[in-house]
């Protein structure tokens, strides 16, 4: 049996929206199903705007240029996230700050930021990582408190609660991927979302080439083409009819790896706290010591039983990229850590009981020989 670590479920509805996109003609940035999808998309997070975009990673560029922050600006992040969530902070010119995360949900550490604000800091861009929610209400209070904005990159947690609020809507803007392997796809795309309308327009133009807004085609600074098309946007249109489902389908990988992983000594499973109400992107373990197998050595076995898994992501402030830009800064020894010991195990909204089963039988078998 070979298991992916992860395959989307694409939907009769977006299927069907698709096709009726092509068979109109309007396979680019204009026609209906954008502003379809927008919409709709904005009354599932519960804001005023949303502004498609061409991926997660373009989101996060628009949001933090739409806030005017570049060269000699800082911008607070967690150590641990995916390389995009540091890019966009660069495209901009301005420097990211590492701050290292809580062991137990691998968000940002909300108490270690306050030390890591300067004069030059403008934002902080708080990743709710593996769709767990950052613990917000203390983050937004320092963030009120230093005069700071709030960029959230909710780009693995459509869906996902902070108490009452949806990830995304608490920022001044909230930022999503549909990349392939997201809890919503559109091949690639993404999506900046804020209730502020000033910054909404700003957003929406920035992403398309900044034309004048009284003169089209005349231009008083650079945009980008970050559009998304009308393709994409009606196949996520037929992905969020079914956003219920896909988290229905996490709960219930989530509550199946739990009931048969849950005795296995040395492996740490994910917590969720009382804040939160967790969306499970992935299903991320850690790999302790005292697992008979180090965290390289399991998903080698694994990978031979044909099971693929993926390691977490190393330390940011540890890649060569940053390294060679800022050099060697202080260590993140949490994030340095679940990065040896962290694994995610298939977790796609296609996986099956049966792939289910399989890989925590070769997991089970493993940790006994
Ligand atoms: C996927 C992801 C992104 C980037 O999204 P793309 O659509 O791939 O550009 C940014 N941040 C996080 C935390 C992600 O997981």
């Amino acid at each position: 049996m070979k298991v992916p670590v992860n395959a989307p479920v694409i939907t009769p509805a977006a299927k069907k929206y698709v096709a009726d996109a092509m068979e109109t003609g309007w396979v680019s940035s204009a026609g209906p199903y954008i502003d379809k999808f927008e919409k709709a998309f904005a009354d599932y997070i519960g804001v005023k705007h949303a502004i498609s975009v061409t991926s997660g990673t373009a989101a996060l560029h628009i949001a933090l240029l739409s806030l005017k922050i570049g060269p000699g600006d800082e911008v607070i992040v967690p150590d641990f996230t995916m390389i995009a969530s540091i890019f966009a902070i660069i495209y901009t010119g301005a420097t990211p700050v590492f701050v290292d995360v809580e062991p137990d949900t691998y968000n940002i550490d909300v108490s270690l930021i306050e030390k890591k604000i300067t004069k030059k800091t403008k934002a902080i861009m708080p990743v709710h990582i593996y769709g767990h929610s950052v613990d917000m209400d203390p983050l937004i209070a320092l963030a009120k408190k230093h005069k700071l904005h709030v960029v959230e990159d909710a780009a693995e947690a459509h869906g996902a609660l902070y108490r009452s609020k949806k990830c995304g809507s608490m920022g001044t803007f909230g930022c999503f991927s549909f990349y392939g392997n997201k809890i919503i796809t559109t091949g690639e795309g993404g999506m900046i979302v804020t209730n502020d309308n000033a910054l909404a327009d700003y957003a929406r133009r920035l992403k398309d080439l900044a034309h004048n807004p009284e003169k089209r085609f005349w231009h008083d600074e650079v945009g980008y083409n970050y559009r998304m098309t009308n393709l994409q946007a009606a196949c996520g249109l037929g992905q969020l009819e079914s956003i219920e489902e896909f988290l229905a389908h996490k709960r219930w990988m989530t509550a199946e790896y739990e009931k048969r992983l849950g005795k296995i000594k040395g492996l740490r499973l994910p917590v969720t706290k009382p804040y939160a109400t967790n969306v499970y992107w992935m299903y991320s373990i850690l790999v302790t010591e005292e697992f008979p197998l180090s965290r390289d050595e399991l998903r080698a076995a694994l990978k031979e039983k044909g099971v693929d898994t993926r390691d977490f992501f190393p330390s940011s402030a540890q890649q060569p990229v940053i390294q060679k830009l800022y050099g060697a800064k202080e260590h993140c020894p949490v994030s340095e850590k679940i990065a040896q010991q962290g694994l995610y195990l298939p977790s796609g909204l296609a996986l099956t009981q049966k792939e289910l089963d399989y890989v925590c039988d070769a997991i089970l078998s493993v940790s006994k020989s």
